[in-house]
């Protein structure tokens, strides 16, 4: 099949969180599978050209796009070489994209053009299509950003030609992340006003929600755990307003667990690494701790373990719950490597921590992939403390490192981790989002870390699970064949 990947985000040049790793994975897993996947893409402008291989598609003109009431100039690139089995394209506009950022400025300031912004790579990504006489089976959009280009299907092109029958499929990877903005953005998107207005796709409690027009737009809507798709039609604490709107897709909505790509996370042979190792030979991991914890200027004490954290420092990862348990524990001999970025006030929380703690907490603000490899690596424990987690990557990625990880039972969380406490157990969950639940749980690992044998049988049954791509790309694959029966009107 012919696979048009719209989305904001693709690891590792342009990744703010987990759905860059996804697009990546998930399309060279496709192409694994025979099919054509093309990513479509904004050409941001803090990418190094030369750095990512990004050229100009010399084949294609220079084109002028109208976006709301202003013409955009436009110029189609490349990424990579052009024999790749998962093709990159890369749409260059310097008056929307020719900024540092994807969603948000260096300070962390949303662009007050985000909505332009989607509007451009909606319309390119199809444009793109059609000067390619690529014919589209499915046009896959990742997120509200891009759902312009399934509402432009279905309106523009209804009558203009894309080629191909491009049935849609919407997967969301977060539903917290909806795109709101005042009704005057549908003349931003070039729809008819109708449609922000009670009762169209677009409108939303007086305002418009690109999320909410891509549920009910799409052909099929996935997310990407079973348990985290069960969670968002019947919880409004899940679903933000959107359960209702999830709920009416019926059986057209379903969960689709991510795979984690063992290509790039893979402890035998992760560069990152200070030294490699695997489930058959752990000594490389007491390398890894030790390096991390000199890296750090950490202390750690016998029979207390190194705690790590990986993640944006949001109100969704429960840094309500675990911030104020750092002192704590700190106090009690646990160790704590933390990277993150994000709300300004956590980011103070855990600097304020690390400060008290010098040789206990250490906090780095930054994102910072080769360190967050090495955290991974060098800790025996994982944080993941979520309030709600549609899938998460990292708690998949530490099960790899022989780092148990330590989670809430909530979406893709409960989809992969098993208490140790069970049959096959492979990490530590508790239940109440409540500091007492994650402690509980600290203190039972802090109880098996004790006995060596049992730590090492639970950690060697992490590092073999197998959540790769192959199982889930099947899935999607099945998705694709009911979307195009549907763009096919069938
Ligand atoms: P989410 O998509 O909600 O951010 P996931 O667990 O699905 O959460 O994916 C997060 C991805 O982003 C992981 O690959 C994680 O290692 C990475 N990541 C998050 N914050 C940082 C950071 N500050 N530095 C490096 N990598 C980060």
């Amino acid at each position: 099949m012919n696979v048009l990947m719209v989305s904001a985000e693709m690891a590792p040049f342009a990744k703010v969180g987990g759905l860059a790793d996804v697009v990546t994975a998930l399309s060279a897993a496709l192409a694994a599978r025979k099919h054509d996947v093309r990513v479509v893409m904004p050409l941001y402008g803090h990418l190094d050209r030369d750095r990512e291989k990004i050229r100009p598609l010399a084949k294609l003109p220079p084109l002028s796009l109208r976006v709301g009431h202003q013409m955009h100039d436009i110029r189609f690139h490349m990424r990579g070489s052009p024999r790749s089995k998962v093709k990159v394209y890369l749409v260059e506009c310097p008056t929307l994209y020719g900024r540092e950022g994807v969603y948000s400025d260096v300070n962390g300031e949303a662009f007050p053009d985000v909505l332009a912004r989607a509007a451009l790579h909606g319309q390119a990504a199809l444009l793109l299509a059609r000067l390619l006489d690529w014919p589209v089976d499915v046009i896959h959009a990742h997120d509200a950003e891009a759902v312009p280009a399934i509402l432009f299907r279905s309106h523009w092109y209804a009558g203009r030609e894309v080629p191909g029958p491009a049935g849609s499929l919407l997967t969301i990877h977060n539903l917290a992340h909806q795109d709101i903005h005042p009704t005057a953005g549908v003349d931003t998107l070039g729809l008819p006003r109708s449609m922000a207005s009670y009762p169209g796709l677009l409108e939303f409690h007086g305002k418009l929600n690109l999320l909410k027009a891509g549920i009910l737009a799409a052909d099929r809507v996935n997310t990407v755990s079973p348990t985290y798709a069960g969670e968002t039609t019947t919880d409004p604490e899940f679903g933000y307003g959107l359960e209702g709107a999830l709920a009416g897709r019926g059986d057209s909505y379903s969960g689709i667990l991510n795979g984690a790509d063992y290509e790039t996370w893979d402890p035998r042979r992760d560069q990152a690494l200070p030294a490699p190792f695997g489930p058959k030979d752990l000594s490389g991991k007491d390398v890894c701790r030790n390096e991390l914890l000199k890296e750090l200027g950490l202390k750690q004490e016998d029979g207390k373990p190194l705690c790590g954290f990986v993640g944006r420092l949001v109100y969704q990862k429960g840094l309500n719950l675990l911030l104020p348990l750092l002192g704590r524990l700190a106090e009690d001999g646990f160790t704590f490597a933390l990277l993150g970025t994000g709300d300004k006030k956590l980011e103070a929380a855990a600097r304020e921590a690390a400060a008290r703690h010098p040789d206990k907490v250490a906090f780095v603000g930054a994102f910072d992939e080769s360190l967050a490899h090495r955290i991974y690596a060098g800790s025996d424990l994982f944080l993941m403390p979520s309030l709600f987690e549609p899938c998460g990557l990292s708690q998949m990625y530490s099960l790899r490192y022989g780092t148990l990880p330590v989670v809430r039972r909530t979406g893709g969380l409960a989809d992969t981790i098993i208490d140790a406490g069970r049959k096959r157990g492979n990490g530590f969950v508790f239940e109440d989002a409540s500091g007492e639940d994650l402690l509980a749980a600290l203190r039972r690992a802090e109880v098996l870390w004790e006995d060596r044998k049992v730590w090492r049988e639970v950690q060697v049954r992490g590092m073999e699970c197998d959540f790769s791509w192959g199982r889930s790309a099947a899935r999607y694959e099945k998705l694709y064949r009911a979307a195009r029966r549907a763009g096919k009107g069938m």
